[in-house]
C-alpha cells in the first residue's frame, strides 16, 4: 500500500518533475482534466501578451511580415508534426478538428477517385467521438450516399470489416469515453492491404504518447491542440496529409490562404503546393501564438517518458482506489492491458455527475461524460504522484460523507 511519503518519493525520482514549473497551476487545485483543456503555460501567457501589446498594438498590419504571422499555420504545424512523428511540410495548424476532418475526408475520397476506385464507404466505429460521425453524415447528405456513405461497426470488428467496399477508414486512436487505444499501425497495414485510406483522429493522443504517423504510413490525421498540447480554449486544431498524396488531393474548402498566390487576387482557384492547400481563411493569430508558446513545454521532453509516466500515474490512481475499497462501486471501463489504454481512466458509477461536482468543489477537477462515467485524465507534464494520492483521499472522503448525493447536483450545467 502506497502512503503519502511513498507518493512524494515517486515525485523526487520523476525525470519529468521539473516540467511542471512551465505551467500556471491554480492554488488548491488538482487538475485531472488535461484531456479536455490543458493548463496554461507561462510561455503561452507571455507570447499572447507580447503579441497583443507589441505586435498588434504597435506594429499592426506590418506584423504579418515583420513578425511572420503569415507563416504561423505551417510553422506551428511543423512543430506539432515533431510530436506526432511527421517530418516537415505535412502538418498545418488551422480550424477545428471538425472542419479539418471534412477536408481530410473529401481529400481521401478524391485520392480514391484519382486512383479510379469506385468506392464510397467510410468505415468508423459506433462509439467514435460524435463530431467525427456528424461530419461524415453531413458529407453523405451533401454528396449523396452513392459518393459517401458512413458505415459504423464495433471497435473489435474493425479489422474484419476492412474489405474492398471501403474507401476510407476513419478511427480515433484513443476512445474519449473508455480510453481504449486502437492499434493504428496494424489497422493501417490491414487497410492498405485492401487499398483503403486511413484517417486518424489524434485528439487524445497528441502530446500524451508517442505517435508515429510517417512510420505507420497513416494517410491523413487530425487532432486538437487544446487538450494534451495545452494550446488554450478553442485553440486551432491540426491536419496531417502524407506527402505522397499532396499532388492528388482535392480539398473542398478552397479559401484564399490555401491558394498558390493569395495576394494575386485572381478569380480562379489554384491550390498551393503541399500542406498549405489545407488552409482556408485567415489564421487566428492570437490563438496561434498561444499554441506556439504552449508547445515549448515539450522542449527536451521525450514522449516515451511522457507515456511511461502517464501509465504509472494511472496505475497508482487505480491501485489507491482499490486499496480504499472503491473499485467495486466505481467500475473501471478501461481495457485491462496498459498498452491498450490512453492517458485517462474512466469509471462507470450511478452518481458520476454528483461525484464529479462534489470533487470540483473540493478542488479535484475531473469530468463527467454521459450517461454515467467519470473521467480522470493524467497529464504527465504537470501532474504529480502526490496529487494522485491526494485526489484519491478526497474521493474517498466525498463518498464516505455521501456528498455526491447532495440535492445541488440534481441539475446539470450546460457544459459537463
Ligand atoms: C475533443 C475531440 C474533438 C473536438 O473537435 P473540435 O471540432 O476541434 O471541437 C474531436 N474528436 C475527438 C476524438 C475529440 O476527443
Amino acid at each position: 500500500m502506497i502512503n503519502e511519503a511513498a507518493a512524494r518519493k515517486l515525485d523526487s525520482e520523476d525525470i519529468l518533475a521539473h516540467v511542471r514549473e512551465r505551467f500556471v497551476i491554480p492554488e488548491g487545485t488538482i487538475y485531472l482534466d488535461g484531456n479536455s483543456l490543458g493548463l496554461l503555460t507561462y510561455a503561452a501567457q507571455e507570447r499572447v501578451s507580447k503579441t497583443v501589446s507589441e505586435e498588434w498594438g504597435q506594429d499592426l498590419i506590418t506584423s504579418w511580415n515583420a513578425h511572420q504571422w503569415i507563416d504561423l499555420p505551417l510553422r506551428v504545424g511543423d512543430r506539432i508534426g515533431k510530436l506526432v512523428g511527421a517530418t516537415a511540410g505535412q502538418v498545418a495548424c488551422c480550424d477545428s478538428i471538425s472542419v479539418n476532418l471534412t477536408k481530410a475526408l473529401v481529400a481521401a475520397l478524391s485520392v480514391q477517385n484519382a486512383r479510379g476506385e469506385r468506392r464510397h464507404k467510410v468505415l468508423s466505429t459506433v462509439d467514435n467521438f460524435p463530431t467525427d460521425l456528424y461530419m461524415v453524415q453531413g458529407l453523405q447528405d451533401l454528396l449523396g450516399k452513392g459518393n459517401c456513405e458512413l458505415k459504423l461497426v464495433e471497435e473489435k470488428s474493425l479489422s474484419s470489416e476492412l474489405n474492398d467496399d471501403v474507401a476510407v477508414l476513419l478511427v480515433t486512436e484513443v476512445n474519449f469515453r473508455t480510453g481504449r487505444r486502437l492499434p493504428i499501425a496494424e489497422l493501417t497495414r490491414l487497410a492498405h492491404d485492401n487499398n483503403i485510406l486511413v484517417i486518424v483522429d489524434l485528439a487524445h493522443s497528441a502530446g500524451a504518447m508517442p505517435v508515429c504517423l510517417d512510420e505507420w504510413q497513416v494517410d491523413f490525421a487530425v487532432g486538437c491542440t487544446y487538450k494534451y498540447l495545452n494550446g488554450g480554449p478553442g485553440a486551432p486544431a491540426f491536419v496531417y496529409a502524407a506527402e505522397r498524396h499532396h499532388a492528388n488531393i482535392k480539398q473542398p474548402l478552397r479559401g484564399w490562404m490555401g491558394h498558390a498566390q493569395p495576394f494575386a487576387f485572381t478569380n480562379d482557384y489554384e491550390p498551393a503546393a503541399g500542406i498549405r492547400q489545407f488552409l482556408a481563411g485567415t489564421p487566428p493569430v492570437i490563438a496561434m501564438v498561444a499554441v506556439e508558446g504552449a508547445l515549448t513545454a515539450f522542449d527536451q521532453v521525450d514522449l516515451k517518458d511522457v507515456r511511461d509516466k502517464s501509465l504509472r500515474l494511472a496505475r497508482l490512481f487505480h491501485d489507491l482506489l482499490h486499496d480504499a475499497g472503491l473499485t467495486q462501486m466505481l467500475q473501471c471501463i478501461a481495457p485491462e492491458q496498459e498498452a491498450q489504454r490512453g492517458s485517462q481512466l474512466a469509471y462507470a458509477f450511478d452518481h458520476a455527475y454528483g461525484l464529479c461536482q462534489a470533487l470540483i468543489e473540493r478542488g479535484v477537477i475531473a469530468d463527467f461524460r454521459a450517461p454515467n462515467y467519470i473521467r480522470f485524465g493524467f497529464t504527465p507534464l504537470y501532474t504529480s504522484y502526490h496529487e494522485i494520492w491526494l485526489a484519491v483521499q478526497i474521493i474517498r472522503d466525498v463518498i464516505a460523507t455521501e456528498d455526491h448525493l447532495d440535492a445541488r447536483w440534481q441539475q446539470r450545467n450546460a457544459v459537463t
